[in-house]
């Protein structure tokens, strides 16, 4: 049977476009479905411009700190979050049309709408079908708020980006990625900032000295946190604020609650069972090791299979698939060592096991930790700290954890995870000369 393309991807999102474009370039026949925008929830509601909205939010702490290096900030810096809100749109228009040229340079035709599956090998947009010999399913996921009452009046991450006003004072809901993220923007730009959360503290699954730690640098930095605090409802008043009713009977009016509860995959535009795609239990599509569903010539990637949301993780997977399907050499990708970065500020960097998973996993391991004023804040006054760790198994040296928490995390991190991923022991980073003055070179020199 003859087919109108050998690979159709179903979402133009960071797994899907690499995919897309890499099937591609090795001479495949490919059509990428997309119903929103190019480049998907990272450039357009994620990574992208939050990493913007951090870098604004970090001027507010650089106004403050210039004044112990000798400054005089005459006016006290006025913000506009149109102006910001704005010139960030125009950047993801901008990347949308990068993608776009990108996919065209490469000859992946664009197809804009829902893609609903009609049968195993097609999929119908608006009124045409088109059918694929494989058929790539990477349409992420999308947030999901907690269904209180009132909660129609509440934004996600997606809203986030494009608040017509910003708000005075806000409720950040969640004690997640993305909770803590939000929180320190929104603390930075100058709303006064509540971070809900149902447990204690943020970031479950993260090292419980990096997750305490954080937590008395949200504090200090001004957030105000709720702990095991939920919201029962809420309501909308007159004036347009809204009056939230906690769990233990307070309440609180604010002008915008936003929820950072966690995303779930986007399954549903899809009518799998038209293709006989089974989705698991928990939501997400399950595949095999080549990212096959249960229907062989469909697979699926990044956010929408829930291994780890990660746009770098997306990507890789993508380069493995068109490797798979259309190449000769497909390297799996590697889960075990992957870096991440939290842009909280001050932000958090991790690679490998936290301390508690070393002690489960490992016989013996051996904990080196530093937690110290960095060297900029001297003169700022500022009284943000920094935090490292080092997790080593004792039986063979090598480094098995590092978690860092302080500004440039994230950086620092990623060449941290290539050693790490290349076997480092603790006698290379001791044998490694430290760069000075840095914070970095804590790692080489924790004794
Ligand atoms: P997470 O799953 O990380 O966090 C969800 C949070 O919401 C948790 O604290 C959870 O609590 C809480 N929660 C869930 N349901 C409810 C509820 N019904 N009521 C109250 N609280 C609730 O999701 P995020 O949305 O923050 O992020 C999604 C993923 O996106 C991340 O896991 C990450 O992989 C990715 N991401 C990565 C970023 C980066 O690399 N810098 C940035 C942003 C996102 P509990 O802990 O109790 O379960």
């Amino acid at each position: 049977m003859k087919y109108d393309y050998d690979l159709l991807v179903i979402g133009a999102g960071s797994g899907g476009v690499r995919a897309a474009r890499m099937s591609a370039q090795k001479g495949a026949k490919v059509a990428v479905i997309e119903s929103r925008y190019l480049g998907g929830t990272c450039v357009n509601v994620g990574c992208v411009p939050k990493k913007l909205f951090v870098y604004a939010s970090e001027f507010a702490h650089a106004f403050r700190d210039s004044v112990g290096y000798g400054y005089t900030v005459d006016e006290i810096p006025r913000f506009d979050w149109v102006t910001l809100r704005d010139n960030k749109t125009q950047e993801i228009q901008r990347l949308n049309g990068v993608y776009q040229r990108m996919l065209e340079n490469a000859g992946v035709d664009i197809i804009t709408g829902e893609g609903e599956f009609v049968s195993p090998h097609e999929v119908k947009v608006g009124s045409e079908v088109y059918s694929a010999e494989n058929i790539l399913i990477a349409t992420g996921s999308w947030p999901v708020k907690a269904k209180i009452p009132g909660h129609e009046h509440t934004l996600t991450s997606n809203e986030f980006f494009y608040m017509e006003t910003f708000p005075k004072d806000v409720i950040v809901v969640g004690g997640g990625y993305i909770a803590v993220e939000f929180a320190g923007i929104l603390n930075g730009l100058g709303a006064n900032t509540h971070l809900v959360y149902r447990g204690e503290p943020v970031l479950r699954g993260f090292d419980q000295a990096v997750r305490h730690f954080v937590s008395g640098e949200l504090k200090q930095s001004g957030i105000h946190l709720h702990y095991h605090c939920t919201i029962e409802r809420i309501e909308k008043l007159d004036s347009g604020r809204l009056q939230v009713f906690f769990n233990d009977g307070e309440q609180m009016e604010v002008d915008e609650v936003i929820n950072a509860t966690g995303r779930k995959a986007l399954v549903e535009p899809l009518n799998l069972a038209a293709a006989g795609v089974e989705v698991a239990h928990h939501g997400n599509l399950d595949v095999n090791e080549h990212y096959q569903t249960n229907v062989s010539h469909i697979y699926a990637i990044g956010d929408v299979i829930g291994r780890v949301q990660l746009t770098p993780v997306a990507l890789a997977e993508g380069m493995y698939l068109s490797e798979f399907l259309f190449g000769n050499a497909p390297k799996k990708v590697n889960y075990d060592l992957i870096p991440t970065a939290v842009f909280c500020q001050p932000n958090i960097g991790t690679v490998g096991v936290t301390e508690e998973q070393a002690i489960e996993a490992y016989d013996a391991v051996d904990v080196y930790e530093s937690q110290f004023r960095p060297m900029k804040n001297t003169l700022s006054g500022s009284a943000e700290r920094m935090y490292m760790k080092l997790l080593v198994d004792a039986s063979t040296d090598r480094v098995i954890g590092c978690h860092m928490v302080g500004q440039d995390a994230g950086e620092i991190i990623q060449g941290i995870g290539v050693a790490m991923n290349a076997g480092a022991t603790k006698a290379d980073f001791d044998r490694t000369i430290g760069i000075h003055p840095t914070a970095a070179e804590e790692f080489v020199t924790m004794r």
